[in-house]
């Protein structure tokens, strides 16, 4: 069997962009699978939901959104730590940085370590890295809610954390006048779940029930296209559920019999894969995904450090 390339390593291949506006004032710009970044209009200024990889990746998405408005950007809200998410936040001059207090935790306790793998696994991502100027700080951080009124009838976005996900400090935003979600990695939409900074049986249970309890008509997801309809809205969050309980099923039994880290890697894979295979980065999330998985059953509540040469380790583990 010939190695498999690590990671998204070996798929350099420029996504479409598309922007949509999904009501007056709010954007979102998907990506084929690669980060979903939006964009919230108020009165008198702009709230940017995500940062991208790099300044470069971030000047082209504020490219687009500045062909609809010119209004200055006062709040970038980053919906977790992770380095494809934030280290692109220099280009928006934003006033503030608005982000969950673990988020801002997580980039002091690990976030060059998570720059260095991020950028080894997914380098199409990295538009001119050195642009990035070093780790990025939020300014305004907060546990549960945070609303900000956009002024005029625009009502209030509310960012709101749901609990532990994706990683330990996820917040989504929410847009009541609209029921317009923008959840970030807590669902994806026909794109591979990342889980290896996860809490997986919180994010499979009162977490994601919560994502639910909003009732949107309309979401955007971490990755994948924007989806329409509450039933479709519904069958996201679920798909997104059920790749986590096939999971923790598969990983779980192994664990339970007393069988190894990549029987239950193999095995998980044989369940997942006719279902997700089909998915964006499926290869490349699930040995990362199932080491995490298998920690917590090992009882880690906190998630381990990756860094490239743990990426590596676990990788040849597991793919080849
Ligand atoms: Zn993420």
């Amino acid at each position: 069997m010939s190695k498999k390339p690590f990671a998204s390593s070996a798929d350099l291949g420029n996504k479409t962009e598309t922007l949509e506006v999904l009501a007056d004032g709010v954007y979102a710009l998907t990506a084929e699978g690669d980060p979903n970044v939006g964009a919230i209009e108020a009165e008198d200024f702009i709230i940017a939901f995500e940062a991208r990889a790099t300044p470069k990746a971030a000047n082209d998405w504020l490219a687009v959104l500045r062909e609809h408005t010119d209004k200055p950007i006062k709040y970038l809200v980053l919906s977790h730590y992770h380095a494809v998410r934030v280290l692109g936040a220099s280009a928006y001059q934003a006033e503030s940085v608005i982000s969950h207090e673990k988020t801002k935790y997580l980039i002091e306790e690990r976030g060059m370590q998570d720059w260095a793998s991020e950028f080894g696994r997914m380098p199409r991502l990295f538009r001119e890295p050195d642009g990035i100027p070093g780790l990025t700080k939020p300014d305004i951080v907060f546990n549960d809610r945070l609303e900000i009124p956009l002024g005029g009838d625009r009502g209030s976005l509310i960012l709101e954390h749901c609990g532990r996900g994706h990683t330990a400090g996820d917040i989504v935003a929410w847009l009541p006048k609209h029921k317009i979600l923008f959840a970030g990695d807590l669902v994806e939409a026909a794109a591979a779940l990342y889980t290896g900074d996860a809490f997986h049986f919180d994010w499979a249970s009162k977490t994601l029930d919560k994502v639910k309890a909003y009732e949107a008509e309309v979401l955007i997801g971490g990755r994948g296209a924007v989806v329409s309809g509450k039933q479709n809205v519904d069958n996201a969050i679920e798909q997104t559920r059920g790749f986590l309980n096939g999971m923790i099923e598969k990983v779980g039994e192994v664990h339970r019999n007393g069988g190894t880290l990549k029987q239950a890697f193999t095995e998980t894979h044989t369940l997942l894969e006719p279902k997700f295979g089909m998915w964006p980065i499926f290869e490349h999330c699930l040995p990362f995904d199932v080491k995490r998985l298998w920690d917590e059953f090992e009882g880690i509540d906190w998630p381990k450090i990756w860094t490239a040469e743990y990426d590596q380790e676990v990788w040849d583990q597991l793919q080849n």
